[in-house]
């Protein structure tokens, strides 16, 4: 196994789980995967589909993905192919030829193939080794990506019960992970879940203010890196992109009502490096496995948290810093909501309403936002503060662990009192009510429902008149925040005390929170997000951003990336086919001028070796000998 890690991919060691994935693989057991993006899926059936020396099929989504997929595993020599309906008869003819001789080591189909009449009886009579599914929680009804197309999946391990079928995901709640088990029909399979943790991820939550303004500010701190800019509909991509080309930013709209060919065109730029940023709905992204992306901007709030964590995962998928930024303000919520009210089984709005509110808590949390996220995923993180925690090389942390880590973050204030009183009116009406009318019960609101419930005769009713309607909610917020009190419900939340609300309510646990800001503090910030303010005061965030990412541009990288161009550019694919950035840096550093020095570089296996090891090496050569 190792040795054809080194010959033919080119790499000196497995990253976290590929081997033991390999094993099972190799001994004819099924697997289910979950792994982050860039983690290193597709070496875990490629690297089998060569060892077997029979073919493995893979299921992946995205026609527009697959030619890609190809192109990459035959610069590593491998012998692979697709089949799908962009192929004309006479190529598919040729693949299947290809299939039936055993000749081929890898060949990708989309879901659809599988629906196709009498195509799965087709494969009984071929030398296959595995199937591996890609995208495996497109399978489940309960994720937020669910086809219907994947649901013909099932017929696999029905046709092929001893062919070992391998599904791969980088996003699967537990939820979703025992329903993809369960609908693909897995036997006894091993069970991976890696850490959904990217180190090299800095992680941040900014008050919403003006976003296109706010966007362009961050742009510009980062010229020449490469990003992509979330809106949730196709006029504000539009003109979002339109703002940012008149202030100077290389960048192309992409959304699902742009011609064919533009929407393509638009693409091809951003993964060819042509231009640095791409304004787009979530339409963009599966079909984008750029390695280089240096930051995802969501400039509206995302509808769910699995989307939002697979819209970051495009960044940094090379493993070099990467700067994951959401613009938050109340505002957007209601507008999400109109679409999900807009959903009519019932079932699935009511799910679309939960994971819309446990993005607002995110967005709303003081809490380490890896924590949060990686808590979403069952998964624990131990680490007391991300941002401490993080290898400054690898550029990690979140906006909350660095404010507590850089010792600014704001003072704490002893709110208890403040917090039973809207506990204690929570508690006096059952817990049945939603934040406002708490609120409107505190401060002694003379509201319709107050007078038609009879709330006005409670204990509680205005014991909070002190203090205006903000001041009430930013305690809320706090206490929503710290999870003293929880949402729930779908379409109508309302409150509800946890364990640490009761202790707090019965005095037995003190509830702090952060002292009330000078102006132009973040709270300040955050109550101009709430659309009660719009000074520019809000725009700067209260720290300041982390320092520059790691230089990568010496003059040799350059010389190496500029001959990596011109090679993808003869070849038609983008240049990572040919070697991905880290592999041009070891060389920069590393300075190899012969074949077996070249040999030893992280991602130069055999075939690569052959294409174009010599071309590298003699650019290197000849870069030391003008020096
Ligand atoms: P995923 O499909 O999980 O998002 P990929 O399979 O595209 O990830 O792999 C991400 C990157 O990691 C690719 O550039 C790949 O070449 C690289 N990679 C995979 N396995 C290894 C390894 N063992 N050592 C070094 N790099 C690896
Ligand atoms: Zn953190």
């Amino acid at each position: 196994m190792r040795e054809t890690l080194r010959k033919v991919f080119g790499f000196h060691e497995f990253r976290p789980n590929q081997e033991p994935i390999v094993e099972a693989i190799m001994a004819g057991r099924d697997v289910f995967a979950v792994m982050p993006t860039g983690g290193g899926k597709s070496l875990c059936y490629q690297l089998p589909a060569r060892m077997t020396g029979r073919t493995a099929v893979v299921i992946s989504p995205l026609i527009s993905l697959m030619k890609d997929q190809v192109d990459a595993a035959r610069a590593n020599g491998l012998r692979a192919a697709f089949l799908n309906s962009s192929l004309s008869a006479a190529e598919k003819g040729r693949v299947y030829g290809q299939l039936r001789s055993g000749r081929l080591e890898l060949l990708y189909l989309a879901p659809e193939r599988l629906n196709l009449g009498g195509f799965l009886e087709s494969l009984a009579g071929m030398p296959i080794s595995l199937f591996a599914v890609d995208e495996a929680h497109c399978v489940s009804e309960w994720g937020h990506d669910f086809r219907p197309d994947y649901l013909s999946l099932s017929a696999i391990k029905k046709a092929f019960p001893q062919v070992p079928l391998a599904a791969f995901t980088a996003t699967a709640t537990l939820q979703v992970q025992a329903d993809v088990l369960g609908r693909l029909g897995l036997a006894d399979p091993l069970v991976v879940r890696a850490s959904f943790d990217r180190p090299n991820f800095f992680i941040e939550v900014r008050p919403k203010d003006s976003a296109e303004d706010q966007a362009l500010d961050f742009i510009r701190e980062r010229p020449g890196q490469a990003g992509i800019v979330y809106r949730t509909s196709r006029k504000s991509v539009e003109h979002t992109a339109f703002f940012l080309e008149r202030h100077g930013v290389a960048v192309r709209p992409y959304h699902a009502g742009l011609p064919d060919d533009e929407r393509k065109a638009n693409q091809e730029a951003f993964r060819k490096d042509q231009v640095d940023v791409v304004v787009a709905t979530i339409a963009f992204g599966m079909g984008i496995d750029k390695p280089n992306v240096r930051f995802v901007v969501h400039a509206d709030l995302p509808r769910s948290i699995e989307g939002y964590y697979q819209e970051i995962g495009r960044a940094g998928r090379d493993g070099e810093p990467a700067h994951c930024l959401l613009f938050f303000g109340g505002g957007d919520v209601p507008k999400l909501r109109h679409f999900i009210d807009e959903i009519e089984d019932e079932k699935v709005r009511r799910a679309a309403a939960r994971r819309l509110a446990r993005m607002v808590e995110y967005a709303e949390s003081r809490v380490c936002r890896r924590k949060s996220l990686l808590d979403y995923f069952g998964e624990k993180y131990w680490e007391p503060n991300c941002h401490a925690a993080a290898d400054p090389q690898a550029g990690g942390g979140c906006d909350v662990c660095r404010a507590e880590a850089s010792g600014v973050a704001v003072p704490q204030v002893d709110a208890t009192v403040d917090a039973q009183k809207l506990l204690s009116a929570m508690a006096r009406t059952d817990q049945r009510f939603g934040a406002k009318h708490v609120i409107d019960i505190v401060v002694g609101a003379k509201t319709e429902r107050i007078l038609e419930l009879g709330h006005g005769q409670l204990k509680t009713y205005g014991v909070g008149r002190e203090h205006s309607r903000e001041h009430w909610r930013r305690v809320l917020d706090e206490m929503l925040a710290r999870r003293v009190v929880v949402r729930e419900g779908d379409e109508y939340p309302v409150l509800k005390m946890t364990a640490l609300g009761a202790e707090v309510l019965r005095g037995k646990c003190p509830f702090t929170m952060d002292a009330l800001p000078e102006p132009a503090e973040p709270a300040a910030a955050r109550e101009s997000a709430r659309g009660k303010g719009r000074k520019k005061a809000a725009k700067k965030p209260a720290v300041s951003p982390p320092g520059p990412m790691r230089a990568e541009n010496g003059p040799l990288f350059e010389r190496l990336r500029a001959l990596r161009l011109k090679l993808a550019e003869e070849q038609g694919v983008p240049p990572y086919v040919i070697f991905h950035n880290r592999a041009l840096q070891e060389m920069a550093e590393r300075r190899p001028t012969t074949l077996a020095e070249m040999a030893e570089i992280n991602g130069v296996g055999e075939a690569k070796l052959d294409a174009y090891g010599k071309l590298f090496a003699d650019e290197i050569e000849a870069f030391l000998g003008e020096r």
